[in-house]
This record gives C-alpha cells, sequence and structure tokens, in this order.
C-alpha cells in the first residue's frame, strides 16, 4: 500500500503538467457553465452599463465621462488603472492578475455626431436636437467586456487560474484614432491573444477577411491657406484657399474613374470660409482613402497628396495635412474563430419578446428597410471570401497584425439599418441591446477560459499568426513618428452638447432602467393603420 503510495506520488511528479492539463480540461465545461451563470446573475449590472454608457454619449477623444464611470468600476472590482495612456487622455488599460497567458479585451466607447435618439422609439425622435447619440451602438461593449472580465476574476480566483486579463478601451474608433497609437506604445507586446468585441445584429464571428466587406485607411485632412481680401472689392488682391479645396475635390472626382473599384473614398469640407464677402484665407476638407491592403491604401493616400499640392498649386495657396486616423484592414485569427465559434453556439440567441420583435419590425418598416424582425439564429463560421470587396473599418485591423485577434459579433441591434445613424441607436438602450450584451459576454468569459485552461491553444493561434497569416504580408504603420493622437477632435462639438446631454444622465439609483427614466412606453411604434 505504502509503496503504491510512492509511485503515484513519483508519477504524479513527473507527470504533474500533463496530468493538471488533464484536469483542467475536464474542468473547462463546468467551469464555462459557472461563467455562463455568473453572466446571468449580473443581467441588471450590465444593462445598467448599457444605458449609462449610452446617456453619455460621448464623441470620439471626449469620452471623458465614459471612461472615468468605467474605470471606476473596474478599479472598485480590483483591476489596475493606468490612465491617460498612449498620450491620449480618455484611454486606459485596466489589468488583473498576473503571467500568462495574456488575454486582452477590447471595445469601443465613442458616438456618432447627430445620431441622438430616444431609446425604444421606433421613428426619428432625438433626445436632444443635433446631439450626438450611440448611433453604431458602442455604449454596450464595455457592459459586454466588463461583465465578463469581472466573472473571469472571480472564476481564477475561485479556482486558482494562472494568467493576466487586461481591458482595453476603443477610443475615437469613429475616427480610427487611437488603436494605431495603442500598438505603437507597445501595449500588446505580452499579450498573447486579444478578444474583440463589437455590436451587430447577429451572434456571429470570423477569421481571415471575413464577409470582404472590411478596408483598412488613412484619415488625413487637407488645410489649405490663402489671402484674405474683399470678395468684391478686391477679389484680384485674394487667394481664396476654398478654391484649393474646391479643385482637390473636383479633382478627385475625375480621378475616381481610374482608380480600382476595391476602392471607397470619400470627404467632407470642414472649414469653407467664414462669409461670402471675405475671400477665405484658411479652408480644409477631410478625406477617408479606404482600400483593401496597405500597398494600395499607401497608393491612393499619396494620388490624395498630389492632388491637394495641385490644387493649390492651381490656386495659388498653400496646403499642408495632418494624418487623423488609420486602420489596417481587419485579419482575425482562425484558431480563436474556431473556438469562440462553439460558444456562440453554446449560449445561442437571446430569447426575443414580442416587444422586442415589434420595435425591430416597426423601425424596419419606419426606414423602408426589409421587414424581419430580429435574428433567431446564430450565424455559422464561414471560410473567408476569396476577393473581398472591402467596405467599413475599424482601428482594431492595426492590432489583429501584431497579435492574434478575433471580433466577437454580439446581437444587440436590429438588422437591415443604415449603421451610423439615429435608427441604429433605436435598440441601444432597450431589452435587445440588454439580453444581446448579456449573451456577448457569455462568450467572452468562455473564449478566455478555453484559452487560459488550453495554453496549446495559445501556440495554435500563434502558429496560424506566424506561419499563414504574416508569412508574406508584415505590419508597417501608416503613422509616421511625428503623428499624434488626434485629440483636440470634437471639443467644442462635444462642449456644446455637455450641458443638456448631462440633465439626462442615466441615475441607475433612482430608475430601474434608462426607458423608465426617461418614461418612453415600451415599444413606442406609429399607431399600424
Ligand atoms: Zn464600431
Amino acid at each position: 500500500m505504502k509503496k503504491w503510495f510512492r509511485i503515484a506520488g513519483l508519477v504524479s511528479v513527473l507527470f504533474l503538467p500533463a496530468l493538471l492539463f488533464a484536469q483542467q480540461s475536464t474542468e473547462l465545461p463546468a467551469l464555462k457553465q459557472e461563467a455562463v451563470t455568473e453572466v446571468d446573475r449580473l443581467q441588471t449590472f450590465t444593462q445598467q452599463m448599457v444605458d449609462q454608457i449610452f446617456s453619455y454619449s460621448e464623441l470620439g477623444f471626449q469620452e471623458f465621462e465614459t471612461s472615468r464611470y468605467v474605470t471606476g468600476i473596474l478599479e472598485k472590482n480590483g483591476f489596475r488603472v493606468e490612465r491617460g495612456v498612449a498620450g491620449i487622455p480618455t484611454a486606459w488599460v485596466a489589468t488583473y492578475g498576473s503571467g500568462k497567458p495574456m488575454i486582452a479585451y477590447i471595445t469601443d466607447l465613442d458616438c456618432i455626431p447627430r445620431a441622438s435618439q430616444k431609446p425604444g422609439v421606433a421613428y426619428h425622435d432625438p433626445l436632444i436636437e443635433g446631439a450626438p447619440g450611440h448611433g453604431e451602438g458602442h455604449n454596450s461593449g464595455m457592459a459586454v467586456n466588463i461583465t465578463a472580465a469581472l466573472v473571469l476574476k472571480k472564476l481564477m480566483e475561485g479556482h486558482k487560474i494562472a494568467g493576466t486579463i487586461k481591458i482595453f478601451p476603443g477610443v475615437a474608433e469613429e475616427i480610427l484614432g487611437s488603436k494605431a497609437f495603442y500598438v505603437r506604445a507597445g501595449f500588446f507586446k505580452d499579450v498573447d491573444i486579444v478578444l474583440g468585441t463589437h455590436v451587430w445584429h447577429e451572434f456571429s464571428t470570423s477569421y481571415g477577411t471575413g464577409d470582404g466587406k472590411w478596408s483598412g485607411l488613412v484619415s488625413v485632412q487637407y488645410f489649405f491657406h490663402g489671402k484674405a481680401a474683399h470678395a468684391a472689392g478686391a477679389p484680384w488682391d485674394g487667394r481664396s484657399a476654398l478654391d484649393g479645396v474646391s479643385l482637390m475635390n473636383a479633382g478627385w472626382e475625375f480621378r475616381r474613374e481610374h482608380l480600382r473599384l476595391q476602392q471607397r473614398s470619400h470627404y467632407v469640407i470642414i472649414n469653407g470660409g467664414d462669409q461670402p464677402n471675405v475671400v477665405p484665407s484658411e479652408a480644409a476638407g477631410w478625406y477617408y482613402f479606404r482600400e483593401l491592403d496597405y500597398p494600395h491604401i499607401k497608393s491612393l493616400y499619396e494620388i490624395g497628396n498630389t492632388m491637394a499640392d495641385a490644387a493649390a498649386q492651381m490656386s495659388d495657396t498653400t496646403v499642408n495635412r495632418k494624418l487623423v486616423g488609420s486602420a489596417w484592414p481587419t485579419h482575425f485569427n482562425k484558431v480563436i474563430a474556431e473556438w469562440q465559434q462553439k460558444n456562440i453556439e453554446q449560449v445561442g440567441m437571446p430569447r426575443w419578446s414580442e416587444a422586442d420583435q415589434m420595435l425591430a419590425k416597426a423601425l424596419q418598416k419606419e426606414i423602408g428597410a426589409k421587414v424581419e424582425g430580429l435574428k433567431d439564429k446564430v450565424a455559422p463560421l464561414s471560410e473567408p471570401v476569396k476577393e473581398p470587396i472591402g467596405g467599413g473599418s475599424d482601428d482594431v485591423g492595426d492590432i489583429s497584425w501584431n497579435v492574434p485577434t478575433v471580433y466577437l459579433m454580439y446581437p444587440a441591434n436590429i438588422p437591415n439599418l443604415p449603421g451610423h445613424s439615429w435608427a441604429n441607436a433605436v435598440a441601444m438602450a432597450t431589452p435587445i441591446a440588454h439580453k444581446g450584451s448579456t449573451a456577448g459576454a457569455k462568450v467572452q468569459a468562455m473564449t478566455a477560459l478555453d484559452f487560459l485552461l488550453q495554453p496549446e491553444l495559445v501556440k495554435q493561434a500563434w502558429d496560424y499568426f506566424r506561419s499563414v497569416q504574416t508569412k508574406e504580408i508584415h505590419y508597417e504603420s501608416f503613422l509616421a513618428p511625428e503623428d499624434k493622437p488626434a485629440i483636440e477632435m470634437n471639443k467644442e462639438k462635444m462642449e456644446k452638447f455637455l450641458p443638456q446631454l448631462k440633465k439626462y444622465y442615466y441615475d441607475p439609483a433612482k430608475y430601474k432602467s434608462y426607458l423608465e427614466q426617461l418614461g418612453i412606453t415600451y415599444p413606442t411604434v406609429k399607431a399600424q393603420p
């Protein structure tokens, strides 16, 4: 008997890592179940975060209330928080635990200009006319990640699971303003995998180029400088900076015909002068140059610069430019996506109520979209398309080329909406967003557990990253060493609306939900004929 024990002891010492691993693997389903139960227990907490951040409605680089609120919660729950990182006042890093594996959560914070909208109302009805609003649904992402992180911390403590959890905010994602700077600051040097998340109407994940509807981009502002003069009395003495902007735009429209079909480019005039009888001495345009890969984005950017210089010559003005954002096209990790997909399937879609479906259908009808309500099945993991066509961008792309990364899309919004508009804000402080965020938090926690308990998966993810994804393509930042985060952006817009917005901040001590605080009947739809 004694001898048997001695041998067993020896065996377990020799094979300790293997045994430990086997034990952890069998523990995994139980731990995941515990995570699901814990996330469910935090439903009210998740709902309050979704509603609170919705009510802050802060534009990119001005996410001061949101960041204060979120980092406060993290600190209170035992995370170490470092604020004002990477030269961005609203950026921060929260950390829990120590050692490997190191898993990072990231999601965006900012909202959309002029997208103010009363939640739960299926037609355009702004809370504050002209104010910013969560017309993309970024208000729900932090609720997903923080709920997941708190649950994970509890499990790690309770079950003595080693590893580090980091949480990052996607500051100013709508202007692709922060993540390339995070990479440049070295935030991801020791990170093993990144679990990003983003609001969507489907419950899905993808790898590689996914559905092919992603582009990379550079976002550049061109400042033209002329000479002021009386526009009627002495126009010959003036040189119009607005002419420079207009000629650049006209030139770009002609050139557009001779660009690859995969490109997307668009501009706005951010300064068109002051009044017609003064020849504008200052004017500026803002361009997004989108393409499918680094060389094509770079070449588009160079054509833009040539166009700007030529327009300055024609108008006898001068021009200088400022890069205000950039993003690599995203490439997500196959290994992480496959494990994440299993978790999505296990969690399944939230159970939508009749009221949820009524809101969704009424909004779809109102905006002339296909009326089909909310999705009731999770999306399958599909093979990446062979020929991407391009589309929107996300600066998580830069991270995805530095660390194995995925993006969990969680079902917190209504299908068939135009994006970046008031319509996309309608569901974002209603049970649709609340339930979708809870579902998302479950998958975020479960996928982290997969990688914390099976360290060989980290290796597999890196194998894909090294031998497939980056075999021929190597990351090179669009940022020049002198480029700085455009932290002054949106300052005036935000200051203008802040006093009004403050009146509508959600108070969870008084009201169960934001809908209750606003006195909105859920759902509010136009009377059916
Ligand atoms: Zn977004």
